[in-house]
């Protein structure tokens, strides 16, 4: 998942926690969104040149879904890299495909149709009416952190692997997001979760250490 950082003059490093949010307040987030689209393409497409076949998921703001242009900057970014769409998630919050659905389906299924994978983002937290679900292009769920976070309690884990079974029965490949602990891992993986995100696997990494994760863990698969 591509995350932004901002390397402030005199702030140092700030998380995209801090300034998206101020970004999505206005237009800004269209030209930032598209400059992230365009980064994350071309660079998956410089790991497909080093023969690391990987895939990257890009966050799509609320205000990004509210225009057709959207459509154009994902075509755009795709040819200028010369990547293969499906490579390419975009991952939309679950709350933002309740604002105006009909509309959102449609753009959802345009850019569905150039052949990048649909994600539903922090699944659980945004009350999205379970009869729309299915008419979102959507093929991947993504289940919010806060599931994973509350696995130690028995109603945690009930609503987890409820999550993780309705996911499955609308035939969606299902990511757990915020693993931390091997038990967490362990769980979802006897209830059938299909990949896992977290600091259990990595913290948020460079491009460059990417790379070297990549190079890496190849190694240990050839030494085996
Ligand atoms: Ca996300
Ligand atoms: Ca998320």
């Amino acid at each position: 998942e591509a995350l932004r950082r901002w390397r402030h003059p005199s702030r140092g490093v700030v998380g995209p926690v801090e300034f998206i949010p101020v970004l999505e307040c206005s237009d800004l987030i269209i030209d930032v969104g598209r400059f992230v689209l365009t980064e994350a393409c071309r660079q998956v497409k410089a790991w497909h040149d080093l023969g690391h076949a990987v895939g990257v998921s890009v966050n799509v703001a609320a205000r990004q879904l509210h225009y057709d242009v959207l459509i154009d900057h994902v075509r755009e970014a795709l040819g200028a890299a010369a990547l293969g769409p499906g490579y390419l998630t975009l991952e939309v919050t679950e709350s933002m495909l309740m604002v105006d659905p009909k509309v959102t389906a449609q753009r959802l299924s345009a850019l569905a149709a150039l052949g990048v994978h649909i994600a539903i983002d922090d699944f659980g937290t945004g009350y999205a009416s379970l009869s729309y679900l299915r008419e979102f292009p959507a093929d991947i769920l993504k289940i919010d952190r806060s599931f994973v976070a509350h696995l130690a309690t028995s109603a945690g884990t009930n609503f987890l692997d409820a999550l993780v079974g309705l996911g499955k029965t609308l035939g969606l490949l299902t990511i757990a997001e915020g693993i931390e602990e091997g038990s967490q891992l362990t769980h979802l993986k006897h209830q059938g979760c299909d990949l896992g995100q977290g600091f259990l696997f990595s913290k948020p990494l460079s491009p460059e250490e990417i790379g070297e994760l990549i190079r890496s863990s190849r190694r240990l698969v050839g030494a085996r």
